[in-house]
């Protein structure tokens, strides 16, 4: 039986009516990762507990037991902290550690019954925007394996489209999850600052990072984002709000709901297929009984300078933890003995990151020194203030944005990776909504011509997930989703 191109939903069926268990489930996945994925390279590693998890499911659901992922086998990204599984957030700072607890969003699939595949690959400590920064190589695309994957959940986007993982977790502090989703060919999922837990989440930007899931269809992520959404006491910016229940009250129909177009993201040069992936986008909710309208967000021109001050400050502050002292990589002192402390840290620091992540934790700190503080981050600071309020402001024309995630499909492997501005540049789109604190998702809605998968991004105002479920699902289904693979897999 092939389970490749089924949803989490049909999965769970099978599994319910014991068509299938799910140690074969378990192990069909496990195969199809050893025979396709040492070209892709989505995953770091696979779990070895996979298939005992896999029984266990088995036990529980032979002895009727219930849960809401029950047998269902899930990818992780590698930022996730795994008990007894490596955890390296792609960086050869962390190669072999292996952390004695998983991230809270872990424990809580688990408790669902969910049986962990492995851990999927990413830009080192999630910085990047086309997986090309991982320690452990590139992840391509399957769809064309000349192009990037998208960052920085590339493994966890990939893995999905190529049906190495019915769905995978992922992390966005600035698109990581929604931009390779986009390249990729599948839904991913940012939730509401404060919904889901970060504890236990290798820590790039506090105050931006999130979370969530990438899955073939909108109710899988819907109820993904259900199980891992909830107060957690070892996360204080956790919400205490009820989590509904997504998945089961999706509704279709758009009557009555208004989608906003940001002028702004139109006045910019979309690339052709884009631009058409988005009239197709405006014309499907007007079917849906959607009432399309214009907002403004003139702010949004400044998101590139005020994220990449932001993301790199606090990515210099969390990342000073990784002295080679308390854990993380340690230079070889044996063979030649340090100077001095300064030696002993910038060798440790020096060898263990890559170039990426030394960039911005020059930048960061940089930002961060007294003399620029006032002028670089506080700055920052208030120019997001001001964006919250424009995208306030937006909701109160409208139930939700929509627009495009990125200005062009994938691009090659190689081909930004040269220049780190226009990599940044990448993330116009995307990072307002860490920025703001808000919900966003990218729904597949067709390909360019070069046969790359383009997305359209949707957001709303905080906790109001609902109606992006909604939309998205609307979407999803006049956009007559291939439900095929890509070529070769
Ligand atoms: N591409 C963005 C960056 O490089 C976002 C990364 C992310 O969301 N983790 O910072």
């Amino acid at each position: 039986m092939e389970f490749k191109n089924k949803s989490v939903f049909e999965l769970k069926e099978l599994l319910e009516k014991k068509t299938v268990t799910s140690v074969e489930m378990t192990k069909y996945f496990l195969d199809r990762i050893e025979s396709l994925d040492q070209d892709l390279n989505a995953y770091i590693q696979v779990s070895d507990k996979a298939l005992d998890e896999a029984k266990k499911a088995d036990d529980k659901i032979q002895a009727g037991e219930k849960g809401r992922l029950l047998g269902v086998p899930v990818g992780i990204k590698d930022l996730l902290c795994t008990r007894g599984i490596q955890t390296t957030a792609a960086s050869k700072m962390l190669e072999g550690f292996v952390p004695p607890y998983s991230a809270t969003v872990v424990e809580k699939l688990q408790s669902e019954g969910a049986v962990v595949l492995g851990k999927l690959n990413l830009d080192e400590f999630a910085m990047g925007s086309s997986n090309e920064n991982s320690y452990f190589g590139a992840v391509k695309n399957p769809w064309n394996k000349e192009y990037v994957s998208g960052g920085s959940s590339g493994g966890s986007a990939a893995a999905v489209a190529a049906g190495l993982a019915p769905v995978t977790i992922g992390t966005d502090t600035g698109g990581s999850i929604r931009q390779p989703a986009s390249f990729c060919g599948v839904v991913g999922m940012k939730p509401t600052y404060g919904r889901v837990s970060r504890y236990g989440i290798v820590a790039f930007a506090s105050s931006l990072d999130q979370a969530g899931p990438l899955s073939r269809t909108v109710k899988d992520a819907a109820l993904i984002s259900e199980v891992i959404s909830g107060f957690d006491e070892n996360d204080s910016t956790t919400s205490e709000r009820s989590v509904p229940q997504w998945s089961a009250s999706i509704n279709e129909s758009l009557k009555g709901k208004k989608v906003g177009l940001v002028k702004e993201y139109f006045e910019s040069k979309l690339h052709e297929s884009v631009q058409e992936q988005m009239d197709r986008a405006i014309e499907f909710v007007k079917e849906a009984g959607a009432e399309v309208v214009e907002v403004s967000l003139s702010l949004s021109r400044l998101a590139i300078p005020v994220y990449y001050m932001v993301a790199t400050s606090e990515a210099s502050s969390n990342l000073a933890r990784y002295d080679g002292v308390r854990y993380g990589y340690r230079s070889n002192f044996d063979e030649k003995p340090a100077s001095s402390l300064d030696d002993f840290y910038e060798r440790n620091r020096g060898e263990g990151f890559g170039s990426e992540v030394k960039r911005r934790i020059m930048l960061g700190t940089y930002a961060l020194s007294s003399g620029y503080y006032d002028a670089y981050y506080k700055k920052a600071g208030q120019i997001r203030r001001l964006l919250a309020e424009q995208f306030q402001k937006a909701f109160e024309k409208c139930d939700v944005l929509m627009g495009p995630v990125t200005a062009t499909p994938a691009f090659k492997l190689g081909d930004r990776i040269s220049d780190p501005l226009e990599m940044y540049l990448n993330d116009i789109f995307t990072t307002s909504a860490n920025l703001v604190g808000i919900p966003g998702m990218s729904v597949p809605m067709g390909f360019s011509k070069e046969g790359l998968p383009v997305g359209v991004q949707l957001m709303s105002s905080s906790f109001s997930e609902q109606v992006l479920f909604d939309v998205g699902s609307a979407l999803e289904q006049r956009a007559d989703i291939w439900k095929g693979l890509p070529n070769g897999y």
